[in-house]
């Protein structure tokens, strides 16, 4: 026995997988940017946040839950479910919520991963699938993604990501579009990689940014749910819905894997205020609209505006832009802050050069656009 005196030691005292982890960066609050840097009047380009906020119906609906919390949340989450399945033509069983899609992402990994199991992503592949996978002890197989050069440059490679399949592969992520770089995977494509998958494993398909998506050959896949037990979908709340900071997302699947996350869940992982919210969210179809054309429009602004500056940009179909600066985007991203601008730095996945920007309203492009060519002049 140690004695119970004498140093001690977190980390050597956690589990071994989550020794090595490092957590994940999330984009720099405003009000933490304006605290360290006195600067004023900021904006946040950095999350992928609705620039118009949420809509009035789940605004009001935030309201009128707020005199509820006192109670619990129904754990089950029963209208919010039944307002999803008459949504997508499905049985209530086959909805799991989640506080933030990110939830469901990480109780799949608890629910199907642990030591001497592997799961696979991609390359520049959104970075929680990563952490969530080594927190269990699993091995994360990483697939090379598209080069520079190819017409889907640093998206998802799924014959790559198929060759790595092995009789010990439980998870596979696939995220469509991806964040950060904004590519994407057709129907055909996906499709045929889901049908390849054996069913010793799930493929997780995260749709974060659907809603944005405007492709005619871009995958339905809630109506490959019947024809696949192995697929699971996530979609959330918190980007075209415009409520982030409620944490609210859902999983679409075959009734077994619910089945399965439910032993897993947290009994109350959906908040009160998130679940009212997110049904009236449902329902707002005029505010969707209008945050969906906005982005269209500032997507079109700011990538019009990048060639003009010859900033090199990804072709994206989310509500964010993977730019490329030619030179270390940490400085760039650091001016771009001392001019009160946040961004996104992804240097953490290897893209050492680039900045993940979100697509603001017209002024916040603007003010972006003019603090990016500032700093592009001042570290050349
Ligand atoms: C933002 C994001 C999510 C998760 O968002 P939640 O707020 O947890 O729903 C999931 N996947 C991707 C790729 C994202 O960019």
């Amino acid at each position: 026995m140690t004695p119970a005196t004498g140093a001690f030691s977190a980390v050597d005292v956690a589990a071994a997988a989550v020794r090595t982890l490092a957590p994940y960066v999330p984009g720099k609050p405003i009000a933490e940017l304006e605290r360290e840097y006195g600067v004023r009047d900021s904006i946040k380009l950095a999350s992928n946040e609705n620039p118009l906020g949420p809509g009035p119906l789940a605004l009001a609906a935030i309201a009128r839950a707020a005199a509820e919390v006192g109670l619990y949340p129904d754990g089950n989450g029963f209208e919010l479910k039944q307002a999803l399945a008459q949504r997508y033509g499905c049985a209530m069983d086959m909805i799991t919520l989640g506080n933030g899609s990110n939830d469901l992402l990480v109780l799949m990994a608890e629910a199907f991963l642990s030591v001497g199991t592997e799961a696979i992503v991609s390359q520049y592949a959104f970075a929680i699938y990563g952490i969530a996978v080594q927190a269990t002890g699993a091995t994360l197989r990483l697939a090379p993604a598209y080069p520079e050069g190819h017409p889907m440059a640093l998206g998802h490679d799924l014959e790559a990501m198929a060759a790595l399949i092995n009789e010990r592969t439980r998870l596979i992520y696939v995220a469509n579009p991806n964040n950060p770089t904004g590519s994407w995977v057709n129907a055909a494509a996906l499709r045929k990689f889901i049908a390849s998958v054996p069913r010793s494993a799930v493929v997780l398909v995260d749709e974060a940014y659907i809603e944005y998506v405007d492709d005619e050959n871009f995958p339905s896949t809630p109506h490959w749910l019947s024809e696949f037990p192995n697929l699971v979908v996530t979609r959330t709340f918190s980007k075209a819905y415009g409520l982030a900071g409620l944490r609210v997302g859902y999983a679409l699947a075959h009734p077994t894997i619910g089945n399965v996350l439910n032993r897993v869940r947290q009994p109350f992982n959906v908040n009160l205020i998130a679940l009212s919210a997110a049904c009236a969210a449902l329902d707002d179809h005029e505010h969707l609209k209008r945050s969906v054309a906005a982005n269209r429009e500032g997507m079109r602004q700011v990538q019009v505006a990048l060639d003009r500056l010859g900033v090199k940009h990804y072709s994206s179909v989310g509500n964010f832009l993977l730019v490329d600066c030619g030179r270390p985007g940490g400085a760039v991203y650091e001016s771009m802050l001392r001019q009160g601008v946040i961004v996104r730095p992804v240097g953490g996945y290897g893209l050492t050069n680039h900045l993940r920007i979100t697509i603001g309203t017209a002024e916040q492009n603007r003010r972006m656009l003019d603090a990016l060519q500032q700093s592009l002049k001042q570290a050349p």
